[in-house]
């Protein structure tokens, strides 16, 4: 069992993300690690250190440890990001991990390399048990909801790239759950978790779909000749894709939608008019419109994909106002599992639903070509 020291929705929002069970609270009996996330008080920082002698792991922020680990002398320094490497293997699956915060430069890392050139993560043995400090604060990087231009390494004459956000939400989280994975190997634990695809296990326990694929259509300004071809290159490739309909250019063509929902295609909003406002207000009247039209012509969306990806507090208000399920904005997160924003000290009524950002338009801007055609199997 895997306990959270301190109740944080960014941490728990984290966990429930990787389907791990885990209790908040400062027991310790039963608890194989303990996620220390705040600086505890005397006594309680020799209960863990004891916990820890015994065979407990412990995933901390260097500055959330050093009254557990008195011989810990972190020094605060601006941390932007983390590349992988070293042992133990703590970054499978991980790659570059924007953090963009203050951190903490712990003598001794022995894991990742920081922008500055110093090892990021310590990962040793402490007694019989584990310790592993990262050089970050999870919520403090979490709570980052800022987005600037980034370039995707690709093998294209000029990098894609888009506007997202500024944090590596997907990669805290994967590094996260290796260390936990780690920790608890440490004790001949396995990592138990929720699979992060659908599909119940076969009767021979193992899990028919290793991974899902899933093609989204921002309609954006495309003519109707556009929006019939590519309805059937989904028909061809035997594909229900995931439309979201600007209604502002594509009103008088909610026919074609309606048509292609009842062909079990996914039809979604979009927006009325191709931009997303600072304000709680005009988000709302944007969003409203978008709606009521569709439901006017006998579609009733559940999600939104907002314009350009951008996200703020007051677009996911109005989202929540509306009704909407879910939505998607690359500029919250990207290549990560879906979550519940933190909005106003609370968990959004909207889920977050990440996506890879770089969109076949950006490639083409990357001067990709298409080299080959793989087949699809998925019919
Ligand atoms: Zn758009």
């Amino acid at each position: 069992m895997i306990t959270l020291w301190d109740e944080d929705l960014y941490w728990s929002e984290l966990l429930r993300q990787e389907g791990v069970s885990f209790r908040s609270g400062s027991r310790l009996s039963g608890r194989d690690v303990v996620i220390l996330n705040c600086e505890p008080a005397e006594l309680y920082a020799q209960r863990i250190w004891q916990h820890i002698e015994s065979g407990g792991g412990l995933l901390a922020a260097g500055a959330d440890a050093v009254e557990v680990l008195l011989e810990l002398t972190p020094v605060a320094r601006r941390l932007r990001w983390i590349t992988p490497g070293g042992d133990p293997p703590l970054f499978r699956n991980v790659g570059i991990v924007d953090t963009e915060t203050r951190g903490t430069f712990l003598p001794g890392a022995n894991a990742g390399v920081t922008d500055s050139r110093a090892k990021a993560i310590l990962a040793t043995p402490a007694g019989r048990g584990f310790c592993i400090l990262l050089p970050f604060e999870v919520p403090r990087v979490l709570s980052n909801a800022a987005s600037g231009p980034k370039q995707f390494p690709a093998e294209t004459p000029r990098f894609p790239y888009d506007t997202v956000a500024r944090v590596s939400r997907g990669e805290v989280r994967r590094l996260v759950a290796n260390c936990l994975r780690f920790l608890l190997g440490h004790k001949d634990l396995p990592y138990v978790h929720l699979a992060a695809v659908p599909g119940g296990l076969s009767p021979h326990g193992d899990c028919p779909q290793n991974s899902t694929f899933a093609f989204r259509v921002d309609t954006d300004f495309g003519p109707r000749r556009d929006l019939e071809a590519v309805a059937r290159l989904a028909d061809r490739v035997g594909m229900k894709f995931s439309w979201y309909v600007n209604i502002g250019a594509h009103r008088a063509h909610l026919d074609l939608f309606a048509d292609l929902a009842r062909q079990g295609h996914d039809i979604q909003l979009h927006c009325m008019r191709h931009t997303v406002y600072p304000d709680y207000k005009r988000n709302l009247e944007n969003f409203r419109q978008g709606k009521d039209a569709m439901v006017e012509a006998g579609i009733v969306p559940v999600g939104v994909v907002a314009p350009f990806g951008e996200w703020n507090p007051n677009l996911n208000r109005a989202l929540e106002e509306l009704g909407f399920e879910y939505s998607s904005e690359f500029c919250l997160a990207y290549d990560d599992l879906p979550f519940r924003p933190v909005v106003d000290g609370r968990l959004s009524k909207v889920l977050q639903v990440p996506v890879h950002p770089i969109c076949l338009g950006r490639l083409v801007a990357a001067r990709q070509v298409a080299r080959r055609w793989l087949p699809i199997s998925a019919r």
